[in-house]
């Protein structure tokens, strides 16, 4: 069913489509007559509020892009010469949030959308976990080892 605050709104002005960018101005149906996209009238936030997000995202992306070499380097050597691969329990450090990152970065890039419906506390919780399961085991390798 079509909004009439829809069609009213787009009377009046000269908006466009967000996918097409075809002018909607002076619309009869709540679809796109360019490219056929479901259009609907929304309150939005003035800020992208992408910034939670982004930090969860570089914060899992960089530590983890070298945990996940480390990882896939670890695997290659164990599948080409299995007698002269090296095992030392402080590679955990790196395998763990390796295995976390590969789970992590899809998750954010897929749940994107639910994750940007949280709290802005939840959000900066999660980011701040995400990339707390990235460097912390790092940081002890580092110092303690
Ligand atoms: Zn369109």
């Amino acid at each position: 069913m079509t909004d009439p605050l829809l069609i009213t709104f787009l009377a009046e002005r000269d908006a466009s489509c967000p996918r097409c960018h075809y002018s909607l101005r002076d619309l009869t149906t709540d679809r796109c007559p360019e490219c056929g996209l479901e259009l609907q009238l929304a309150v939005k936030s003035a800020k992208p509020l992408l910034g939670a997000w982004i930090a969860a995202l570089l914060g899992t992306a960089i530590p983890g892009g070298f945990n996940i070499t480390f990882c896939t380097f670890l695997l290659v050597s164990l599948l080409v010469d299995p007698r002269s691969f090296y095992w030392d329990q402080s590679m955990l450090a790196t395998i763990i949030p390796g295995v976390v990152a590969a789970l992590t970065l899809p998750a954010l890039l897929i749940w994107r959308t639910a994750f940007l419906r949280c709290s802005i506390r939840r959000r900066w919780l999660i980011g701040s976990l995400s990339t707390g399961a990235q460097v912390a085991p790092l940081l002890w390798l580092f110092i303690f080892e």
